[in-house]
């Protein structure tokens, strides 16, 4: 993809305008190229890739978030990647989850055997984690949509597995996929977490896991970091891209899509798929149509996750692994990934890139957040971390668009379609299930399916 300018766009030579360049914009540009099509992606910002990228603080390659790749092995994130990049990107498993409570230190238990011996709660919790663990592993896909409208919180209560170290460490694996508390989180998405499924396993399998548990992680991090990720994304699509280019205005006429405005310069064209996150389109979307107001503005009041990431740059490796570390108590629940340690040109030779993330808690000034992320244990834990910083940098910004609450969860979003005609929609927002870059990811197979039918085409992907 080239850069132009937004004086030199001819509609006629593109297929398709996307406008947004996030994972959804890209990906779905990406599947596009790899058809034979030509698209024009329209960026509001002066970089590419909205909340997926990276950038280099003071020799270190830190990313926009802590990123962890879910589903390496089976996802669609990964799936797009492999398919359509040559050659495929190189990813690095993770060595599984480490949870510390106090003193204690455990993984998630994933047998029985490994239940009754799970060191950080005393032997009633251990038989309540056994109780509800054994009801998640079993529980159907359907089952588990009957729950989308409680609290992950309020599930666990009516089930009476209110074990409150156990509730802190789902708390920590949920926080991930839904970037809210348990007490907030749908409880369909919660349990989907945390059996880690988007798909039914045969009963005999979830059984033979239950007995004998499996150390199978599938989530990790990519070689290039997601830097490295964009630029192979942008380099494989085949178009021109804009930036500064906010979209002003999408016009319709007669229910079908007309044109967009960008920096009071219209663009027309048939087929338009928008990233935008849902929360704007209200300003932007132009019709006298009130099923086409009252779709957007529907959908525009979705709560959005929000995280802080605070990025140490150390002189010396200190954790020197590929653990995923989980500080649970003393909270706030803080997840410390040591990202040089699968990737070391994050880093400096001999360096060490710690990234450690956490919801962001409106109630504290950003400055006061950091300071109780460096404090309340993380000093206990980890003070030869904090001895060896020469590299500090603080983000604050969402993570994905949509938290997973109740009236959020996949099954409630919009999906590709609009009520206009040749406008489709993309992004975190809008659909799919996962987490993340998963869930943009399965967001552009979405759209790129309901482009085969607008474009009556088989095989787009
Ligand atoms: C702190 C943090 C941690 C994360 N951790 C993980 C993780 O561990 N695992 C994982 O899988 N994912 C993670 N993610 C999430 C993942 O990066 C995002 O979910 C995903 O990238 C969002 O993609 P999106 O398509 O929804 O687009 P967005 O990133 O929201 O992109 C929207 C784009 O549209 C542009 N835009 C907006 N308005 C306009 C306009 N008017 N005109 C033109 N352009 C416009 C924006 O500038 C942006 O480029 C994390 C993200 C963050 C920030």
């Amino acid at each position: 993809m080239h850069e132009i300018d937004i004086n030199q766009v001819n509609s006629l030579n593109y297929d398709a305008i996307i406008a947004g360049s996030g994972a959804g914009g890209l990906l779905t540009a990406l599947a596009l190229s790899a058809a034979g099509k030509r698209v024009l992606v329209v960026e509001k910002k002066d970089y590419l890739g909205g909340v997926w990228h990276g950038y280099n603080v003071n020799g270190y390659r830190v990313d926009q978030g802590l990123h962890v790749i879910t589903r390496i092995t089976r996802g669609a994130f990964v799936r797009f990647l492999t398919t359509f990049l040559d050659p495929p990107p190189h990813f690095v498993l993770h060595e599984g989850w480490y949870f510390r409570v106090h003193d204690r230190v455990g993984t998630i238990p994933t047998s029985i055997g490994g239940t009754l011996r799970w060191p950080l709660t005393g032997m009633r919790g251990r038989l309540g984690l056994l109780k509800i663990g054994a009801k998640i592993k079993m529980m159907k896909l359907e089952e588990m949509k009957k729950y989308k409208d409680i609290t992950f919180y309020d599930f666990m209560v009516s089930r009476g597995a209110t074990n409150q170290v156990m509730l802190d460490v789902m708390q920590s694996a949920i926080y991930m996929a839904a970037g809210v508390p348990i007490t907030e989180a749908s409880a369909y998405e919660s349990l989907r977490t945390l059996k880690d499924t988007d798909k039914e396993e045969p009963k005999l399998h979830s059984i033979k896991k239950m007995l004998f548990g499996s150390d199978e992680y599938d989530e990790g991090y990519v070689i290039g970091g997601m830097s490295g990720l964009v630029e192979r994304v942008v380099d494989a699509i085949n178009g021109d891209y804009i930036l500064n280019a906010p979209v002003e205005r999408i016009t319709e006429e007669n229910g079908k899509i007309h044109s967009l405005v960008v920096n009071g310069v219209e663009i027309e064209h048939d087929t338009v798929i928008s990233n935008i996150p849902l929360w704007s389109m209200p300003n932007i979307v132009s019709s006298d149509n009130r099923d086409v107001n009252e779709f957007f503005e529907r959908w525009s009041r979705m709560k959005i996750t929000k995280g802080v990431t605070l990025w140490l740059g150390l002189d010396k490796i200190v954790l020197g692994d590929k653990k995923n570390r989980v500080l649970v108590h003393p909270p706030p629940n803080r997840w410390i990934v040591s990202i040089s340690s699968f990737d070391p040109s994050a880093a400096p030779p001999g360096k060490e890139l710690i990234g450690i993330a956490t919801l962001r808690d409106e109630s504290q000034s950003l400055e006061e957040q950091v300071e109780t992320i460096k404090s309340n244990g993380f000093e206990k834990y980890y003070s030869e971390v904090l001895n060896h910083i020469e590299m500090e940098h603080v983000q604050s910004s969402y993570a994905t668009r949509a938290a997973l609450i109740p009236g959020q969860t996949d099954l409630d979003r919009p999906g590709p379609l609009t009520p206009i005609d040749g406008l489709f929609i993309v992004g975190t927002d809008t659909a799919g299930s996962g987490v993340g870059l998963q869930q943009a990811s399965n967001s552009a197979e979405g759209v790129i399916h309901a482009l085969n039918d607008y474009w009556n085409l088989s095989n787009v992907l």
